[in-house]
């Protein structure tokens, strides 16, 4: 069964169940009020009848034809005694007779059903009758008019539920079609996606931002990213192939050059040897960073701890300053010294800024930490060949060298800013670079304290 007539029937048969039950509420409490209004009407008669007979006592009417003038067109009044024999029963209609005979010493209100399942109301009376004995005066009356009214609020309240069908499954389909739409939308979207292999997204309308408009930008904003990272693998994918044709022709050039000469020319040997073992080394190492590249992408992936960034920004410093033989300077301005990172993450963010700073300068480096607000700052600057700014703009994309030549002689990759910026990313904060040609450069990364 489809959705939409799920729905349909569902809100149809709940709305249909609570219309029944207010109207049977409806129909029992009029009931219980009309009936009530009734009784209080009987007992009202009755005590007409008992003033009568009492005011009657020395007077020379019979009781029998004064209880004549107060019968009740459709009812009976008895006086029962003791032995629950009638002393007196007058009524219009011989069937009423047999009503029960009740013979009470409380007063004594009841609806009782009629043979022909018509209602009765009996009011039961202690009364000092004119022997001095004490009988029940009994005043019966057959409801006929009030079992007419409720049959007739009976058929109108059944009318009314029938004919509330009709607006309750309209409503059904209204909300059947609102709730299904956009879902047949998606599906859509979805089928066409998967059989064209494109990146289409849903229209997503109103202003309500309910859950169906929630579900709709969920969607599209998953397509952005699907599409982004597929986008971002191909582009990967095309650039590494490219960046590893050059070793791969090199080597192979050197390889037929080695067959051809290696035999006979050392010098020729050594020199195909020496650049094989340089590419394949290339290889390797961007291997390794495009490992670091593809482990990186997971923002999830990072563990977070609380660090002493001096501490941190110290330990790399040294490792550099014995290992490349450079001087370094750190310069520290932090106030608030500890900070909650991936400790191992942002240590290779400051190898990969120490490592270019070295590369591509013969000069001092100089380290400096600062804070402003809830942020700190770690900036590394060198006095090296810097950057024009068209340069700058493009350094962070992947494989992006300013001086392939040189690049290839320090054995850059073009990878390590790119890992960078994305570590600093999912640590929610930037990196950025100002830079001059000839004059050097200086990278910040900003990290939220
Ligand atoms: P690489 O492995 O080539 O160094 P990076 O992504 O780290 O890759 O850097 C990209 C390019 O940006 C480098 O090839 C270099 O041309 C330029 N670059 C990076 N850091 C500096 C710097 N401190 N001074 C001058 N140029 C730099």
């Amino acid at each position: 069964m489809k959705l939409r007539t799920k729905i349909q029937i569902y809100a149809s048969f709940t709305v249909l169940i609570v219309i029944l039950l207010i109207n049977t509420a409806i129909f029992y409490l009029f009931m219980k009020i009309s009936l009530d209004a009734e009784v209080e009407r009987a007992r009202a008669e009755t005590n007409v009848i008992m003033e009568a007979l009492a005011s009657n006592e020395n007077a020379n009417v019979t009781s029998n034809t004064l209880l004549k003038a107060y019968i009740p067109s459709n009812g009976m009044i008895r006086i029962i005694n003791k032995e629950e024999m009638a002393l007196e029963a007058i009524t219009k209609k011989a069937d009423y007779y047999s009503l029960p005979l009740t013979y009470v010493t409380t007063e004594k209100r009841e609806i009782i059903e009629g043979q022909d399942g018509v209602p009765f109301v009996m009011i039961s009376i202690p009364f000092i009758w004119e022997n001095g004995e004490v009988v029940t005066l009994q005043v019966s009356e057959k409801l006929t008019a009030h079992q007419e009214a409720m049959s007739t609020l009976f058929l109108v309240l059944l009318f009314a539920s029938l004919i509330m069908i009709i607006p309750a499954a309209l409503g059904g389909m209204v909300l059947g079609n609102f709730l299904v739409k956009p879902i047949k939308e998606l599906t859509t979207a979805m089928t066409e996606n998967q059989r064209k292999g494109k990146w289409k997204k849903i229209r997503l309308k109103g202003k309500s931002k309910d859950e169906i408009y929630q579900m709709g930008s969920t969607y599209n904003s998953m397509i952005d990213r699907l599409e982004e990272s597929f986008k971002k693998q191909e582009q990967f994918v095309s650039d590494a192939s490219h960046e590893f044709k050059t070793p791969i022709s090199v080597i192979k050039s050197y390889t037929q050059l080695l067959e051809r000469w290696g035999k006979d020319k050392p010098e020729v040997f050594e020199e195909a040897t020496a650049a094989i073992r340089q590419e394949a080394e290339r290889m390797e190492s961007m291997t390794r960073q495009m490992l670091a590249l593809a482990k990186n992408q997971r923002e999830e992936d990072l563990r977070f701890e609380t660090i002493n960034l001096v501490h941190l920004v110290q330990d790399v410093i040294r490792t550099f300053t014995v290992t490349y033989k450079r001087e370094i300077t750190l310069r520290n301005d932090l106030m608030h010294t500890t900070l909650s990172c991936d400790k191992e993450k942002i240590n290779q963010v400051l190898y990969i800024l120490l490592d270019n700073a070295c590369k591509y300068s013969d000069q001092e480096i100089r380290v400096s930490l600062s804070q402003s607000h809830t942020v700190a700052k770690i900036s590394v600057q060198d006095f090296g060949d810097g950057m024009s700014d068209s340069e700058v703009n493009r350094i962070f994309d992947r494989f992006y060298r300013v001086d392939k030549a040189r690049s290839r002689e320090t054995g850059g990759t073009g990878l390590g800013l790119s890992i960078a910026q994305f570590i600093v990313h999912a640590h929610g904060g930037e990196i950025t670079v100002q830079s001059k040609e000839g004059e050097g450069s200086i990278f910040t990364v900003n990290l939220p304290l």
